[in-house]
């Protein structure tokens, strides 16, 4: 088998050669539609994989001719070419590493959008990894990703979004930089304090990566904005609310919206973090239907934290949301990741879509925004 692939795979520039030199070599898709939309290699005919062996007969009638056959990173294409030679295609060859190698290597494409210099320099380690690529790379700079809180969980997770090109971030924090802020909100300084927090997060991302347009939104977020606020096209919400009344006003209108949120929270050495996507998992309501009666509320505002915590959970949010943006890997949807700073040990607890959830379930009772009183004022 080893000894067939290698015959079935020619690299980019053993691909390139080939299209220039042999007249008779033609260059197929094997992408989807959406992808193909995104950029193609100049002078490629789209076969998607799942009509393959319906369509190539239409497409290279002459079984002898060379069919180069490319995909993404070059997985679907190697199976297109093993289909092409059961179809009894004499010379079918998959380019390894795909488009996104080929884009790499700065050859030529119908993307209109390329990186300037100083981008591919910027986020030369990103395409060096197979699944994110320049093709990644440009997802994430067209990605919009709305942080609540520029907190403890907000600021370690906008720093790392920031940092890998996401081209647009949503900052919501009604709340100015306080001394008891800065041993573990590493966004703001000492020289920021009394500033509002979403202007101080503002200019500590922007220094770090002038390609993200940061749009502040100086409010908390109520029944009577939080449409408005969702509304303006977030892919990704990064939930870093530090109280009952947001989390479920940001849970029921992230369900009615149908945008992913990544949630975490931190208390002492404990924090969690899962992934609340619409009707694919569960959401908050799912698991926590109703907030607690404010008697039986625990006293959020004053609980203690290590300060390094935040940046565990905010750092795994940050994760999820760049892997949602991008479209890979396995999400936390599903399930609970626990970290237990003081035994440092992760573990992880499967959670489901309850069909009897008041907002997500099958027959909601619940289809208004609800706002809870503040438990924590107490
Ligand atoms: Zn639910």
């Amino acid at each position: 088998m080893a000894h067939v692939d290698q015959q079935l795979e020619i690299d980019a520039p053993g691909a390139r050669e080939l299209l220039d030199r042999d007249p008779n070599a033609i260059l197929v898709d094997v992408r989807g539609a959406d992808e193909w939309a995104g950029g193609y290699i100049p002078g490629a005919t789209l076969v998607p994989l799942r009509e393959l062996t319906e369509r190539i007969a239409d497409v290279v009638p002459d079984k002898t001719r060379p069919v180069v056959l490319y995909c993404a990173v070059g997985a679907r294409s190697l199976r297109a070419a093993h289909a092409l030679v059961e179809l009894g295609y004499e010379r079918p060859v998959s380019v390894a590493g795909g488009i996104v190698d080929w884009l790499n290597r700065g050859y030529p494409s119908t993307m209109e959008r390329t990186l300037e210099p100083a981008q591919r320099e910027r986020y030369s380690r990103h395409f060096l990894i197979p699944e994110v690529g320049e093709l990644g790379q440009l997802k994430l700079l067209d990605s919009s990703i709305l942080m609540i809180g520029a907190g403890g969980l907000g600021s370690p997770a906008a720093l790392y979004l920031a940092a890998a090109g996401v081209g647009r971030l949503g900052i919501v924090d009604d709340d100015v930089v306080d001394e008891s802020n800065l041993q573990r909100q590493v966004l703001h300084s000492t020289a920021r304090l009394g500033e509002p927090k979403a202007q101080s997060a503002k200019r500590t991302l922007e220094e770090l990566n002038p390609d993200v347009d940061v749009v502040t939104i100086q409010e908390r977020i109520t029944s009577e904005n939080v449409d408005a606020i969702l509304a303006e096209g977030w892919d990704v919400i990064v939930d870093g609310a530090d109280n009952f009344p947001t989390r479920y006003l940001l849970n029921d209108a992230a369900v009615w919206h149908d945008i992913p949120i990544v949630h975490g929270s931190i208390f002492r050495f404990e924090g969690q973090a899962t992934v609340f996507k619409p009707h694919e998992g569960p959401c908050y309501r799912c698991l926590f239907p109703q907030p607690p009666p404010p008697e039986l509320a625990p006293s959020c505002a004053e609980g203690g934290v290590l300060g390094v915590l935040p940046g565990v959970i905010g750092s795994l949010q940050a994760n999820e949301a760049l892997k949602l943006a991008l479209g890979i890997g396995d999400s936390l949807v599903g399930r609970l990741m626990l970290f237990d700073a003081l035994s440092a040990s992760f573990t992880e607890v499967a959670i489901r879509r309850d069909p009897d959830c008041p907002v997500c379930g099958d027959n909601p009772t619940i289809t208004e925004y609800i706002d809870y009183v503040e438990f924590c004022a107490a």
